[in-house]
Order: C-alpha cells, then sequence, then structure tokens
C-alpha cells in the first residue's frame, strides 16, 4: 500500500491545498478529515487542516515532507460549518486554508485542545433570603442577591459584568452564606421547563403577526425581514421567538453589531432567559471565545450572541438565526476574508434549513430588494411600542449662514429652548476630533498627513494632529511650518469643538460627548449613561456611536449638524448610510411620553433624497434610492467584484491591475461570458494611504453566474502572474465600499 498523502488547508493566501505525508508513526486509520495538523512550511511551523487522505500527489515523493503532528483525533468543525467555510472560500474567492482559520476561534488556531475548561458558577445558597437583615445597609449586595435569585442554574462567572454584578458584592456576599460558587463544565443541568426568567411583554397586534409568521416558518429555511421602526418593538419579537426556539429544543444565534453590544442589550437577553447564553465578541477573550464556541457547538449553550464572526459559531442543534440591525455595515469584514456576515447568514440558514430573520429599522436596500423580488418575506412594525410617537423632522437650510463651530444661530435657539423646558438634547456630527483640518492664514498651508492624500485632524484637547486614515500623529503645531506665521486656525468643526462650543453656550448644562476619543474606557459610557438617566437637560454630542441601540428616553431633540457628506460623496452608498444614520440617530429621541423633534442642518435642504426622507420617511426614501439604482445599473441591479492593489512606487499597482485587466478580457472572450464590464483600472479615490500608492479595477455583471465563473479561473492566473509579488493585492466580492 503506497504512504497515504495528506491534503492539507494552510492558513496561507495561496487558493490551492498543500500535500503532506502523515506524521511519523500516525497510522492512516487515525487521520480523520478535519483534524488539525502541524506542519513546517517555509521556515514557520503552520496549524492546518486535513481535507482528504488520499493515494496520490503532484508532488515528487522525495520532496514531500511529513507533517509534524497530528492534532485532534476527530475533526473539531462539525460537516455543517465546514461546508458553510467551503462556499465562504469559493464565493468570495478565497484561499479554504485562511477561510477555515477565519472562521476558527483563536485558541484552535493555535492548537490548543479542542476541550472545554472548567467554568464557575454564581448560586443562591440553600435558604438564603433575599431580604437579609444584614444587607440593609448595603444596597448593592441586595441588588447583586436579587440577580443571582432570579438565576435558577447560577450566573456563569464570565457573565457578571453583562449582569452588573461586581466581584466585591458576591466576595461579601459569599462570606456571609448567602451565595456560593460551584466549579463545574459549562454544561448545565436537565432540560428546563421553563424557559423565562421574567415574564414576556403581551405583544400588540403587529408584533403579534410577524412573530407568528416567522413561528409558522419554523422547522426548515426561510428568511423574514422585520422592518419596524425604532423602538417598534423588534427585541421583543426576538425574544419571544427565541423562547419558542428554545421550547423546541433548538438553538438561536444572534447576530449584533458591534457597537449595540452595550450592557444594555445583553442584560435584556439574561434577564429574560433561564437559559445558557454564549457571548462572542471582541470583549471576550481567546479562552471565553473558545469555551462559547465549544459548549454551542456541542449543544450546551442555547443562546449564541455575538459580533460578525459569531456566524461562523457550530450549532448542534440549530433552530433559528437573527441578525439584528441587518443594514449595518460592520457585518462586512474589511480585511482578509471580506465577507458579509449577514449575507452568509442566509447561506447557512439555507444549509442548515432554518428560518432566518432579519431586522432593522432601516433595512439595507439589497434587504428590501430580496423581499420585492419574493426571496424575503417583509414584515412591517409601523409603531413604536408603548405607544411613543415618531419624532418629527424639520430640514434646516444652512446655505448662507455663518456656522459657528458647525451650529447655526437657529440651531442654537432651538437646543436653548429645549434644555429651557428642562429637556436633553443629542447633537449629532459623524465627525471626531476638533476640526478636519489646520489652515495657515498666511501662506495657506494645510496639515496635510505626509504618508496619505488626506488632511490631518485638529485635536485640541491633546494638541495633536492626527490622521484618521493611517493613525499618523504629530504635535500641534504653534507656527506654520511653512512660513512660521502664528495664525493657524482650525477649519471646520469635529465633535471636539462642538462639545467645546456648547459648554460655552449653555454653562449651566452638562455637555457629554460620546465618540471613539471620549469612549475608549468603559466606565466613561456608564458614567454618562447615568447622568443621562438621572433625567436632568443635559447635551450629548456624538458620532455614530450615539446612534445605534441605546435608549435616551429624555432627549427630546436631535440636532444634526451635517447631512451634507451622504449627499456630495461619490460613493453611490452614501446616501442611504446617511439616510440610515439619520433615522437611527432620530430614533433614540422621544422614546417615551415626549414627542421628539428632529433638526438637519443642511447646505443642500431641498435634495429630493433628503426631502423624501424627512417628509415620508426612509422605506419612501428607499424606493426612491432603488429606483436610481436601478436607473444606473447600480448594486443590487448588478454584482460588484473589486481588485484592489497597492505598492510603494506610483503606478506600480496599476500596472499590476493594467494587466489584471487584460487577463480577464481573455477569460471572458474564452470563456464565451456576456453581461460583464470591467471598469478601470484607475487610481483609488484616496490614491495614497499610509504611504502607499493605491488603484482598483471594478468587474461589474449583470448576473451572479459568469462573474463567479470569470472570478474562479482569474484568481489563480493572478497568483502566477509575475507582477504578483510586487504589489499587495485583494478582491473583494459584494464590496460594500468602493474606496
Ligand atoms: P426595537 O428593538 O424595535 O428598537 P424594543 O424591542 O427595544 O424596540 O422596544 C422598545 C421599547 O418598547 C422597550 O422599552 C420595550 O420594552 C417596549 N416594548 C416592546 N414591545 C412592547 C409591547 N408589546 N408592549 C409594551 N412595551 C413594549
Ligand atoms: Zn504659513
Ligand atoms: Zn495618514
Amino acid at each position: 500500500m503506497p504512504d497515504a498523502i495528506l491534503r492539507i488547508a494552510l492558513p496561507s493566501p495561496l487558493r490551492r491545498l498543500f500535500d503532506y505525508r502523515a506524521p511519523p508513526g500516525v497510522p492512516r486509520s487515525a487521520l480523520q478529515p478535519g483534524a488539525r495538523l502541524r506542519v513546517s512550511f517555509g521556515r514557520r511551523e503552520l496549524i492546518g487542516i486535513l481535507i482528504e487522505v488520499t493515494d496520490h500527489s503532484e508532488v515528487p515523493a522525495d520532496k514531500l515532507k511529513p507533517a509534524l503532528q497530528l492534532l485532534d483525533a476527530q475533526s473539531p468543525l462539525p460537516p455543517a460549518l465546514f461546508k458553510l467555510c467551503l462556499w465562504t472560500a469559493q464565493y468570495y474567492q478565497h484561499s479554504l486554508g485562511d477561510t477555515l482559520s477565519w472562521a476558527l476561534p483563536v485558541l484552535l488556531r493555535q492548537g490548543e485542545p479542542a476541550e472545554v475548561r472548567q467554568e464557575r458558577f454564581w448560586h443562591l445558597s440553600e435558604g438564603a433570603q433575599l431580604d437579609d437583615p444584614r444587607l440593609a445597609r448595603a444596597p448593592r449586595q441586595r441588588e447583586a442577591l436579587k440577580t443571582i435569585a432570579q438565576h435558577p442554574h447560577g450566573v456563569a462567572h464570565q457573565l457578571l459584568g453583562q449582569l452588573q454584578l461586581n466581584k466585591e458584592s458576591l466576595g461579601l456576599l459569599r462570606e456571609k452564606g448567602l451565595v456560593r460558587l460551584e466549579i463545574r463544565r459549562h454544561a448545565a443541568s436537565a432540560r428546563h421547563r421553563n424557559w423565562l426568567a421574567e415574564a414576556e411583554l403581551p405583544l400588540n397586534p403587529e408584533q403579534r403577526a410577524a412573530a407568528e409568521a416567522v413561528r409558522t416558518g419554523f422547522g426548515r429555511f426561510n428568511a423574514f425581514l422585520l422592518a419596524g421602526v425604532t423602538g417598534s418593538g423588534k427585541t421583543e419579537v426576538y425574544l419571544q421567538l427565541i423562547r419558542a426556539t428554545l421550547e423546541a429544543g433548538k438553538q438561536a444565534l444572534v447576530l449584533i453589531p458591534e457597537i449595540n453590544l452595550g450592557p444594555q442589550t445583553l442584560a435584556r437577553f439574561e434577564r429574560r432567559f433561564n437559559a445558557r447564553i454564549a457571548l462572542l465578541h471582541s470583549g471576550v477573550n481567546d479562552r471565553e471565545r473558545l469555551d462559547a464556541w465549544l459548549a454551542a457547538r456541542d449543544g450546551e449553550a442555547d443562546i449564541i450572541i455575538g459580533t460578525r464572526s459569531a456566524l461562523f459559531t457550530p450549532m448542534q442543534r440549530p433552530g433559528l438565526i437573527i441578525i439584528d440591525e441587518e443594514h449595518d455595515a460592520s457585518y462586512k469584514q474589511q480585511e482578509g476574508l471580506r465577507y458579509h456576515a449577514r449575507d452568509l447568514a442566509v447561506v447557512r440558514a439555507h444549509q442548515e434549513n432554518i428560518p432566518i430573520l432579519l431586522g432593522s429599522a432601516t433595512p439595507s436596500l439589497e434587504s428590501l430588494h430580496n423581499a420585492h423580488g419574493g426571496r424575503y418575506a417583509l414584515l412591517h412594525l409601523h409603531q413604536r411600542a408603548g405607544g411613543a410617537q415618531q419624532p418629527r423632522f424639520l430640514r434646516l437650510d444652512v446655505k448662507s449662514r455663518p456656522l459657528d463651530s458647525g451650529i447655526s444661530g437657529p440651531m442654537q435657539q432651538a437646543i436653548g429652548q429645549t434644555l429651557a423646558a428642562g429637556q436633553q438634547v443629542l447633537v449629532f456630527l459623524n465627525r471626531r476630533g476638533f476640526a478636519p483640518t489646520l489652515l495657515c492664514h498666511d501662506c495657506g498651508w494645510l496639515s496635510e498627513c505626509p504618508r496619505c492624500d488626506a488632511r490631518m485632524t485638529v485635536h485640541q484637547r491633546s494638541a495633536e494632529l492626527r490622521c484618521h486614515h493611517c493613525g499618523h500623529l504629530e504635535r500641534q503645531p504653534s507656527n506654520c511650518p511653512t512660513c512660521n506665521n502664528v495664525d493657524l486656525r482650525p477649519v471646520g468643526a469635529g465633535t471636539e469643538r462642538a462639545e467645546e462650543r456648547l459648554g460655552i453656550l449653555f454653562p449651566q448644562v452638562s455637555v457629554l460627548r460620546v465618540d471613539r476619543d471620549s469612549t475608549s474606557r468603559k466606565e466613561a459610557m456608564t458614567k454618562l449613561f447615568n447622568t443621562v438617566q438621572r433625567g436632568e437637560p443635559c447635551i450629548l454630542v456624538g458620532t455614530q456611536m450615539l446612534a445605534k441601540g441605546h435608549h435616551f428616553p429624555r432627549v427630546t431633540l436631535v440636532a444634526i449638524l451635517d447631512a451634507d457628506g451622504g449627499l456630495f460623496s461619490a460613493d453611490f452608498r452614501a446616501s442611504e448610510r446617511m439616510a440610515q444614520l439619520i433615522v437611527q440617530v432620530a430614533g433614540r429621541a422621544g422614546r417615551a411620553e415626549e414627542p421628539g423633534k428632529v433638526i438637519i442642518q443642511s447646505h443642500l435642504a431641498d435634495h429630493p433624497l433628503l426631502v423624501q426622507l424627512t417628509e415620508q420617511g426612509y422605506f419612501a426614501f428607499a424606493e426612491q434610492a432603488l429606483s436610481e439604482r436601478r436607473g444606473a445599473g447600480l448594486p443590487p441591479f448588478c454584482h460588484l467584484a473589486l481588485l484592489r492593489a497597492e505598492a510603494h512606487r506610483p503606478g506600480q499597482a496599476e500596472g499590476f491591475l493594467d494587466a489584471a485587466c487584460s487577463e480577464a478580457e481573455l477569460l471572458v472572450n474564452e470563456l464565451k461570458l456576456s453581461g460583464i464590464e470591467l471598469l478601470g483600472p484607475v487610481p483609488a479615490p484616496m490614491e495614497r494611504r499610509a504611504g502607499r500608492y493605491r488603484a482598483q479595477l471594478l468587474v461589474q455583471a449583470n448576473a451572479r453566474a459568469p462573474l463567479h465563473r470569470l472570478l474562479s479561473s482569474w484568481m489563480p492566473a493572478l497568483e502566477q502572474m509575475p507582477g504578483a509579488r510586487a504589489v499587495r493585492w485583494s478582491l473583494d466580492v459584494d464590496p460594500i465600499d468602493l474606496f
């Protein structure tokens, strides 16, 4: 019998498998496809995944190396997930090995055993009383005890933070004998009879109709688009469908945009269910991530909640997939494997034959198009749950008005009136820093980034100039670097400037800023929420971090300082994004009794899309935008793939793309493909970034099949091209960003 040849997928960009011999002493019968192996690759050691065992290799026998070590007796990756990875690699034209390594938890990629660690759980002690007299003057401990009592199966130590439980309180409770710590495998006990830890809200008729529709679709593939205005109770619908899923003995996977994963959202799931919840997001460390992944795989987690990459969590008993805020751009990975988690989730639901629910107040044009075409069932929630009214929109033309740190006179008045009425204001400006650029009033010098075709942003508080594209950092100069004049002026306004100005205009209230610079620390965010919750008049200033997931019931005015970026931009998706942002920000306001008002400053106050949006709402806007896309032959009415390249020398990337373009033209003829257009190559809209010159080539196709036929011949050809190693290049299938 010939030696076994192992075909292994390695984490390498090369779109092929690599052949090895079996590790010394390992019999053929021990080699299960899907198992991980350690191999030497060039001068490195890599961990790869066994795809198949055969008898034959193209590689001469004396060149074949043995693999170093077999890491698994069985595949850690269940077949369903492997199938999803295969599909993903094929669709995004990415190497299978690299795709698998994106899909696996970091520790598995690094060769850790695929085994669950022991987990610590906090429980109520036998006979503990919630009104124990010793807690009379310890409100935090009393609260903590109450929370623990709501979870008859214990609270995993890992989830303490999500439930706002602190370790000191628990430690003190433990000393008093009121709670105990149990160490066990993450697996919980027997089937639950009651999955609910708190009562459900009675659904209103629209919510009930939506939930019913999805429930009727249980047990097989069905895709639903839940279009519900902000605050319409989408989350309540999710929760009740999850309960139904658990009752059917199945698991639910919930994807949430990174930015939404505030403690508020997670606490809501935790409060509602007596269930084992696995969390997979950026705040979870590698070990916790692996445990959560394994618990989901082995059916020991009932609900899996996570961000984009949680899509690749295996499930033993999949029952339902929910994608919250399906329009959110963070579902698209912008590096390496450029997958779209929402799109892949639909594929996964199809493969696993289970229903999927996409929810949003502002569905993407792609999903609406799918709903129009009958591929998704469209479910609407028109009213806010709990009776709160929809905000009113006003457009404020600032064409010939002076802007004072970005805030016009009428806007200042509106803010003043709202504060005087004892209410809160949210000021939205999607630009952080003090000002987008620094200008020398004498010679016209601008704070350009030395590494990018972009200006550096002024950050006044830290006295720095920062490039938001490459991270380049400089001290803010006191004199002009060119003419030495001292009259340097920040031009335009970012959140830092708006915050400073509002503090001067309204000294009697607190002004709180929320953006990536201010909220890098968790406590800052908590402090902010506490202030807002107290209900005193205040001003929140922030970027899109403010636009999502949070409830600010006392905010009655939303001031949008700049909607123009979305109307001017060369990116055909900019207006869609602007509309989504405006509607999402507006949705923060007036949630309770007080109706909200949204004022939008614009130099293009009469722009048809803006008029449509503010007068007739998002769905009218979306129809208009879709018909414009149809007219222009843009997605979702065509399919795109973008080949990007970058290099150190000018012209080098374009040269590579020129050759790539000729190759594609040849293939289009050879394969007799029709309906394909090659646009470019052209320099990227920001040609130089981080010191590299960038260019791109766009492939536009009427249909998917010919596009994918082209790509699957084109990519291997490009790998062979002589110039391919001198440039950094990548393919983006269904790009959402053409920059
Ligand atoms: P969305 O997810 O659409 O933004 P949520 O589910 O967060 O909406 O609901 C918004 C608010 O309305 C929440 O405070 C929620 O508790 C409340 N709510 C949701 N459904 C109902 C209902 N059927 N009856 C009363 N209140 C509800
Ligand atoms: Zn100067
Ligand atoms: Zn830069």
